[in-house]
């Protein structure tokens, strides 16, 4: 894969994610040409040699209109309800359309916690895997039905790109009604572009992304960034683009700039992908500057010294947030000592831990190899 030149040739696996409003009109009917369409285009490289992975949202939307809602339900009970019937619906489409290329595919419901925890995630892989081998697409989505908030990833970007960085993915493709990442509000401005490539999101990106009606706009660019970003550190390349635009699958792959491409930066190994975007925060580390600074530009391990305050009640081996003198997230980690231990050590040099705890079995409270920055 070549930056600049889009050059996609070399992609063999794909996580293609169908946002809701692409597969659904706005009365709440599943939009059955599009679907098939995008559902052809899917077969199509599969039968290049690509692999693909789906992941489709609208199990909620198709359920509620099924269930003869107007709008979509507010209780947790009634969307789970929605997301129960939907969700079959959309397999009864998918599986029609692919049949009629030759494609078989195989559903698959996951929750947060198919993420966080590492024998469920490893589980996961292996299935994903199996399909792949034997020549199946994987079909998936939250398994919204049983997911309350707790426990759900909650978007269906992130939710992709999680499962990018399991199957080790070569190319994430986000299609939904938004073209791309917009330089300015498309709704408001009329001179709006789109910013053909992107090779950091910087915060100001974010923020400007986040913020309801503000400049890059529409609400599901906050998603996307943020799955974006999580590819960039899984060493994948995210392509955001419209599902409508003709053909567009295939003209991505082709390496026709289309949409927005955001380019990995770092690619950082299984473990610390787990670290910094699948395990569940137990707790915070507050750090000085000294520490925040030795951790960000130089690389090191953090220490009790550089502890100032610690938050949540962790085990070791718990992941932890650490975070800078501004109360900014910095990095998260692994930690070696529980939270009564590191309230106990913190702010100590690492030859008083032996006698503040009466035993040591580490001098760094996060190993460098175990701590993943800029998350
Ligand atoms: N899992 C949800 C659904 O299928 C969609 C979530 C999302 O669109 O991000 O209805």
């Amino acid at each position: 894969m070549r930056k600049q030149a889009r050059d996609f040739n070399d992609v063999r696996r794909t996580v293609v994610k169908i946002g809701s409003s692409s597969l659904i009109y706005s009365t709440g009917k599943p939009n059955l040409a599009q679907m098939e369409n995008l559902v052809r285009q899917m077969a199509d490289i599969h039968n290049r040699g690509v692999d693909v992975l789906l992941v489709t949202s609208g199990a909620i939307g198709v359920g509620f209109n099924r269930l003869g809602y107007s709008q979509k339900p507010k209780s947790i009970p009634e969307k789970q309800a929605a997301a129960a019937v939907g969700q079959g619906m959309l397999m009864h489409l998918y599986e029609k359309f692919f049949d009629e290329y030759g494609v078989v595919v195989g559903q698959i419901l996951l929750t947060r916690e198919d993420f966080s925890d590492r024998r469920r995630f490893l589980n996961a892989r292996n299935t994903m895997y199996a399909l792949l081998g034997m020549g199946v697409i994987p079909v998936i989505n939250e398994n919204d039905t049983v997911a309350v908030d707790e426990i759900k990833v909650g978007d269906n970007d992130t939710l992709a790109a999680q499962v990018a960085g399991l199957v080790d993915a070569d190319l994430l493709l986000l299609l939904s009604d938004i073209d791309g990442l917009y330089n300015a509000n498309p709704k408001t401005d009329p001179g709006a572009v789109v910013i053909p490539m992107v090779t950091e999101i910087t915060r100001e990106l974010e923020s400007a992304a986040g913020g309801s009606g503000s400049a890059v706009g529409t609400g599901g660019m906050a998603t996307k960034l943020h799955a974006a970003r999580m590819a960039m550190h899984f060493g994948l390349a995210t392509v955001v683009a419209g599902a409508g635009t003709g053909d567009v699958i295939r003209r991505v792959l082709a390496g026709e700039e289309l949409g927005t491409v955001f380019w990995p930066s770092v690619r950082l190994d299984n473990k610390k992908r787990w670290i910094a975007y699948c395990a569940t925060v137990q707790g915070k580390l507050f750090l000085d500057e000294g520490a925040a600074q030795a951790l960000a530009r130089r690389g090191k391990s953090l220490l009790p010294s550089g502890i100032t305050g610690v938050e949540g009640d962790f085990e070791i081996g718990n992941t932890v947030s650490l975070v800078g003198p501004d109360g900014v997230e910095i990095a998260r980690g692994i930690v070696n000592y529980s939270a009564r231990e590191v309230n106990l050590i913190k702010g100590l040099h690492t030859h008083d831990i032996q006698k503040t705890l009466g035993h040591k079995d580490y001098d760094e409270v996060v190993h460098r190899n175990n701590l993943v920055l800029d998350v």
